[in-house]
């Protein structure tokens, strides 16, 4: 089945608002069969946007909307692809009294009751997060079509439960079941060429995603249902857990920080950390975690050199001699910070997250992260250049590596000193 999206809005056609709605429609759209041909944005125009709608449920078997779906008067999308259908609105009970009870003890307007008026015969799709709900429908031509609202909080659960369900109803294979298997330290190319068999397979399907200076695959399996589905990903997460070895470090989980985290929690560690060029993401990140507070003692900034001598107890003649951007450094760093903290691992890092500041001798993208147990200090030299992504891209990497060296070591799994993407060339 070929698919089309529309996605409303005139704050996506000013560029106020970045179109991750048709992002995440269209990856959930291939892993099921669906084939996304086009894809287009309107502003909030009944005209413009009856032209695209008949021109998507001309060429498309299925057509899903984004936004438009909300009280307000420029949100038209119900209106325009119903008319376009030749389906009338009719009020849906159930809606209305969802959106009474989301409105209860505050004044429910006329506009707001707009939202429970959908076409004629639709399948509802019920907003478990807001109060416009989206719909489903087949038109007299047979085709699809599938109404959601803009805000991607809204949209991405009713796609997955409600929507992606109508789409594949009466398709023998409707039950579809995921598994992330995630990884760091290898690029997407090299897994890409390691499991291209298994990316050639239609069900399940396997594909590659790089995101944050890591990647991961996903694996579908479609199956009458969902414990058949789960039974045909488990070998191909086998397979690939066995080819990507330790590079891969969860299956499921939501990232690098929450896997170690859970990690640090079942066997009941504690870390804590100084950061330089990091400005403390690393402990922002592990401590979005909740529960975190079971694993992260503290964590600091030492930005100036009196600081990282004054806190974390680094050598003024250690500064002095290597430079604050040194393995040395970095080394002190994670030894002051666990002596103080009293935590199983200290973490320091130091680095040139530029964008000005670099030398050839020490450029942008060289960072240096330490690992301290108490007995002994791991040490890792990361040289990336930011190609463009810029300073937050190489902090949020020097991050995922300090987690990757806890992991590691947690783990007994060696390669501490090895900067990601290093590897690649080890194992090829
Ligand atoms: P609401 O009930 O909030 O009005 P709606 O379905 O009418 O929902 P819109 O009014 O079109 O949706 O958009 C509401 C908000 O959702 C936008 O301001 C924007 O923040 C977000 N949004 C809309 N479309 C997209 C999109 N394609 N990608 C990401 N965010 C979007």
């Amino acid at each position: 089945m070929n698919a089309e999206i529309i996605s409303v809005g005139t704050e996506l056609l000013l560029g106020h608002t970045i179109n991750t709605d048709a992002s995440f429609v269209a990856r959930e759209l291939s892993p099921v069969g669906i084939n996304l041909l086009y894809a287009c944005t309107v502003g909030d125009n009944p005209e413009r946007l009856k032209t695209a709608i008949d021109t998507a449920l001309r060429r498309s078997d299925i057509l899903i909307t984004t936004g438009g779906l909300g009280p307000t008067g420029d949100d038209l999308t119900k209106e325009t692809a119903a008319a376009a259908a030749g389906k009338k609105l009719v009020m849906h009970r159930e809606s209305m009294e969802h959106i009474e009870r989301y409105f209860q003890g505050r004044t429910l307007g006329e506009t707001q009751k707009k939202q429970a008026m959908l076409p004629e015969g639709c399948t509802v799709f019920p907003n478990d997060v807001g109060t416009a709900p989206g719909c489903g429908f087949r038109t007299q031509n047979g085709k699809l079509v599938a109404m959601l609202p803009g805000p991607p909080s809204e949209l991405i659960p009713m796609l997955k439960h409600y929507a992606v369900p109508f789409l594949l109803q009466g398709s023998e294979n409707a039950a579809i079941v995921s598994r992330i298997v995630r990884v760091f330290g290898l690029g997407e190319g090299y897994v890409a060429e390691q499991i291209a068999d298994l990316c050639g397979r239609a069900n399940p399907t396997c594909a590659t995603y790089a995101k944050d200076g890591e990647m991961f695959v996903r694996v579908t399996a479609r199956a009458e249902t969902a414990e058949k589905a789960e039974a045909m990903c488990r070998p191909v997460v086998e397979d690939l857990k066995g080819r990507l070895g330790d590079f891969c470090y969860g299956i499921d989980v939501e990232s690098l920080e929450d896997a170690v985290v859970r990690l640090l929690t079942e066997k009941r560690l504690t870390v804590a950390t100084a950061e330089s060029c990091t400005g403390g993401l690393l402990a922002k990140r592990i401590t979005d975690i909740p529960g975190s507070s079971a694993v992260f003692h503290m964590g600091v900034v030492t930005y100036a050199n009196e600081i990282k001598a004054k806190l974390l107890g680094v050598p003024e003649e250690i500064l002095k001699q290597y430079g604050a951007v040194s393995p040395q450094t970095a080394r002190r760093m994670a030894v002051g910070v666990r002596e103080r903290s009293g935590s199983d691992f200290g973490i320091g890092i130091t680095g040139i997250a530029g964008p000005g500041g670099g030398t050839p001798e020490k450029p942008v993208g060289l960072v240096y992260l330490a690992l301290s147990d108490g007995k002994d200090v791991w040490v890792r030299e990361m040289r990336r250049s930011a190609r463009g992504k810029g300073r937050g891209y190489l902090r949020f990497l020097a991050a995922s590596n300090a987690l990757d060296m806890v992991r590691r070591r947690v783990l007994g799994l060696g390669g501490l000193e090895e900067a990601a993407y290093t590897r690649e060339k080890r194992r090829g």
